[in-house]
């Protein structure tokens, strides 16, 4: 088809559906593949593209305008001026390499956010070549016909060819939330985007089902139109960024007040000169401002987020990797997140008999046991309703130790399932009897109903949850004959559902009720007076990795709660099976939650509890009160109804397999897998990405003393000591040799025993006490010592203080030499204790982090290359050391990292010794 003029959708509303089809050169029937194809091809992929963010250029020189940036161009102009032009080169060098690399961090960590999202492509169902397909949404084209259902986004703009029940939420166009009703019908409707038959992209189906031809895509559509206009897109920031961006303002402004402070001493108590003050006060605001820090950070975030993805959770911003580390409470459901959803029925129960059915999973292996479809009218009859009330495809494997594909739920796949078993010929009951309405399924009623023509007959299938299909039956068939449903025929069926619910099966009720033709047809007044027919009884094993996830959940101090849509017992015994609760934990169902007061909720909640038979909207309840009660809630989700308590939660979860699109938009992560064992790697990764941030933030502050004593000491001796450490050096380790340590930290692997730890607090400060006292009290105060020692040492061995030391001089620039070289190997001892916080680094391998073993590597190169090149012997005010010095170098990691180890060994004792 020749690309047309494009048409705004709306424009099709009032033409007679002919036309449509003519003009899009389509039929009820669809595209052929070939023909999907080649329209694919003109009118491109159906994607909506945004535009970049943020302009890389402006991101590029925003790492040249930071305040630490703007401090080290002037000073560079300020040592031009006083005649120091290699210092002036090399400050300017140095801020142009530290821009480059942050730059390169923040890169980086959006191009690992990015990536994410082509992870998650959205489906469509579509009719080509005359058969129902699953493709990518991508790639649907103008005239394809496809299927809209219940929760998910609607891939096209629109015109409907039926709809049941179809109702829209277009809030991403109008910004108007309640749902609009669509129908086959056109009414004009008010304002714009109101065409009673016309549906547009972006939007989400809020319940019903439908069947829409295609008529714009992409770009084309009034969503690609409105996204065209509005691209740009400010990143979110997490709270600990902000946090960070906080502190290193703090910092900032405490480190130019004690520039300042010594900038005015350097003058009236040295009598420097002004020019020679301003570099050296440079050298402490240089030292202090924790440059690095930032990006860093971010780019570690976005390393976990890249981590947890290859674990099947999608986080969607950088703050959900922080929440995760928090989350005190997981609320899951059960079905297909604790279990696997591979539904089979293995027993049928009605009144006359019961029935095993052999064979497992979604293939025809097994059969009723003694029946075929035709022999037992009872039977007949269940499966009849377990198919017609059904709107799920089951496609055969191509090739054996294939999965079958499943088009719909796994619940009636096992249905059709167990009519194959039975030889039941189901193209030829659906031409038999042809289906007229359906109610369609809704957590809420928790059943769904079909009403189909029987030999001129109306007849309603129903299929349900047992307790409300119970409540609303009145005769029972029995034998082949209908007779009303006594308490004594409750009672039995009850009890049957309550043995196969012990045993952790799902039973799903089938009932029937024949019609008048010309009785009103609404739903209320169709699901009453049933017949009840009998009971499907469903496995669906939990997942073999779920006893782990749960264990590791309960090892740290993660409370899960199930809440579940599924009958209360088979929720218990689920719950117990897989040690989420022991069997003396409390079962409140929906209905009893309806009626609890908020103080009833949050006692209940305070001890082991399950949920069960609850409404999706009631998750929303019990996620707030747990919130209220200071917890930090993960809840899952994969309908409709379940938006609003993922957005309440602090995590909403929504599963990408079974999910519908209304949920994962509403969510803050997303498994691509449904497993609940997911959502515990995501929370470990969390914790992790935590800790590693706290342990390059310790090392990046633990230079800090080292790099401020010399210009303590050069001061307080009124300069009779000339500065142990010059401005250069300074640069070099803040700006050169810390850099790629720190980023090694970033990316250290969990620390053994992080899932063994409760959740750290809430409102926690990411630099605490514990790493202020270790940077500046300990690891800071042993290097500030050695270092300043070492400068002692070679002075020393120079003749000082009998020999004159000026401070240029060969003598004095190999002391200076010293300095730095001990405040480097005094960081690298701290980059391997920084790596584990209780283990020991020997026990995760000294090797294992090739990052932090290259960096060191690096470091030392660096050294070499600073003191042995003349070149670099200049600017950098260094000179080769002897032997002797290189020997005290070499030793000062072994004693430290010791002391490191025998302290995280008397933490771990004295950890196991609380247990
Ligand atoms: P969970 O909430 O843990 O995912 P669930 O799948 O049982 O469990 P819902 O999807 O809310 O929760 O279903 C609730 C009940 O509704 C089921 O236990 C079942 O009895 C019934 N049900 C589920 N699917 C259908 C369906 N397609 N048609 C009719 N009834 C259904």
């Amino acid at each position: 088809m020749a690309q047309q003029k494009i048409k705004a959708a709306g424009m099709y509303a009032e033409q007679p559906l002919k036309q449509v089809y003519q003009q899009f050169k389509t039929s009820a029937a669809g595209l052929s593949s070939h023909e999907a194809q080649t329209r694919l091809t003109t009118y491109g992929p159906n994607t909506i593209q945004r535009g970049q963010r943020q302009s890389q250029f402006k991101l590029f020189i925003k790492n040249f305008t930071s305040l630490m940036a703007l401090l080290l161009w002037v000073s560079g102009v300020i040592a031009l001026f006083a005649g120091m032009l290699e210092l002036a080169i090399a400050i300017w060098a140095v801020n142009l390499i530290n821009g480059c690399f942050s730059f390169w961090q923040e890169h980086a960590a959006q191009k690992a956010t990015d990536s994410l999202r082509q992870m998650l492509p959205a489906y469509t169902q579509v009719l080509r070549d005359g058969q129902q397909q699953r493709i990518d949404a991508a790639e649907l084209v103008p005239g394809d016909i496809f299927t809209i259902q219940a929760g998910n986004s609607i891939s096209a703009d629109a015109r409907l060819l039926s709809a049941t029940g179809l109702q829209v939420d277009e809030s991403a166009l109008t910004g108007e939330s309640v749902p609009e009703s669509k129908t086959v019908a056109y009414q004009p409707g008010d304002g714009k985007f109101a065409e009673t038959n016309i549906v547009y992209a972006g939007t989400m189906a809020a319940s019903g089902n439908a069947q829409a031809v295609a008529l714009n895509t992409g770009m084309a559509t009034e969503f690609g139109q409105i996204a065209q206009l509005t691209q740009n897109q400010r990143p979110n920031i997490s709270p600990l960024q902000k946090e960070l961006n906080h502190l290193t303002q703090q910092i900032s402004l405490l480190a130019i007040l004690v520039g300042v402070l010594f900038f005015i001493l350097a003058i009236f108590f040295v009598h420097y000169p002004v020019a020679k003050s301003f570099i050296f006060a440079l050298g402490m605001i240089v030292a202090f401002i924790p440059e690095g820090l930032l990006p860093t950070v971010t780019l570690s975030l976005a390393q976990g987020v890249q981590r947890m993805a290859k674990k099947h959770a999608l986080v969607k911003d950088l703050a959900s990797v922080e929440t995760l580390g928090e989350t005190t409470v997981i609320c899951s459901d059960k079905t297909g997140t604790l279990t696997q959803n591979q539904m089979t029925v293995n027993h049928i129960w009605l009144p006359s008999r019961e029935y095993t059915v052999s064979g497992q999973g979604y293939v025809n292996n097994g059969q009723i046991e003694n029946y075929t479809f035709g022999q037992a009218a009872d039977l007949d009859l269940l499966l009849q309703i377990s198919v017609l009330n059904n709107n799920t495809t089951v496609k055969a494997p191509a090739s054996a130790g294939q999965q079958a594909k499943i088009l719909g739920t796994p619940t009636e796949a096992a249905l059709i399932i167990l009519a194959e078993k039975a030889q039941l010929d189901l193209p030829s009951l659906q031409a038999k009897l042809p289906r007229q309405q359906e109610f369609p399924f809704d957590s809420e009623r928790k059943r769904m109903t079909t009403i189909h023509r029987d030999h001129g007959q109306t007849v309603a299938y129903v299929k349900g949850a047992l307790d409300g299909l119970l409540a609303i039956s009145t005769t029972i068939l029995d034998h082949g004959q209908v007779r009303p449903l006594t308490a004594a025929d409750q009672q039995n069926i009850l009890a049957a559902d309550k043995q196969f619910a012990a045993k952790g099966l799902r039973s799903l009720a089938m009932a029937y009720r024949k019609l008048d033709a010309q009785a009103a047809s609404d739903q209320a007044s169709v699901e009453q007076q049933l017949t009840f027919v009998g009971l499907t009884v469903m496995a669906d094993p939990p997942r073999p990795e779920i006893y782990a996830a749960v264990a590791k959940c309960h090892a740290a101090n993660i409370r899960i709660i199930m809440v579940t849509g599924d009958s209360a017992l088979t929720a218990k015994s689920i719950a117990t099976k897989i040690g989420i609760t022991s069997d003396q934990a409390r079962v409140v169902t929906g209905t009893e939650l309806a009626q609890m007061s908020d103080a009833d909720l949050k006692t209940a909640l305070s001890a082991e509890l399950i949920f069960a038979r609850v409404a999706p909207e009631q998750k929303y309840r019990v996620v707030t009160m747990l919130q209220s009660m200071g917890e930090v809630v993960a809840s899952t989700g994969d309908g409709v109804n379940d938006a609003p308590a993922l957005k309440k939660a602090d995590i909403g979860v929504a599963m990408g397999m079974t999910g519908t699109d209304v949920a994962k938009d509403a969510a803050d992560m997303i498994l691509t897998d449904d497993n609940f064992a997911s959502i515990v790697a995501a929370i470990e990764e969390g914790r992790t990405v935590y800790s590693n941030i706290q342990k390059f933030l310790l090392y990046i502050l633990n230079s800090n003393l080292p790099e401020a004593a010399p210009s303590v000491v050069f001061l307080f001796s009124r300069g009779f000591v000339p500065l142990p450490l010059t401005v250069m050096q300074i640069l070099t380790v803040d700006l050169g040799t810390d850099m790629l340590p720190a980023l090694g930290l970033g990316a250290e692997r969990s620390e053994p025993g992080i899932m063994e730890q409760p959740p750290r607090a809430h409102n926690a400060h990411l630099l605490n006490r514990r790493i202020i006292w270790k940077a500046f009290g300990w690891y800071g105060l042993i290097a500030a010592i050695l270092s300043t020692g070492g400068y002692f040492v070679t002075n020393h061995l120079n003749g000082w203080p009998q020999a004159a030391l000026a401070a240029s001089g060969f003598d004095y620039r190999q002391a200076t030499t010293m300095t730095l070289a001990t405040i480097i190997f005094c960081q690298i001892a701290a980059a391997l204790n920084c790596r584990t916080q209780r283990s020991s680094v020997l026990k995760v391998g000294l090797f294992s982090n090739r990052k932090i073993i290259g960096g060191i590597i690096f470091e030392v190169f660096l050294l070499f290359a600073l003191m042995y090149i003349p070149e670099l012997q200049v600017i950098f005010n260094t000179a080769p050391l002897r032997g002797g010095e290189w020997l005290y170098l070499l030793a000062i990691p072994i004693p430290l990292v010791l002391i490191e180890e025998a302290r995280k060994y008397g933490l771990r004792r004295h950890a196991a010794a609380d247990r």
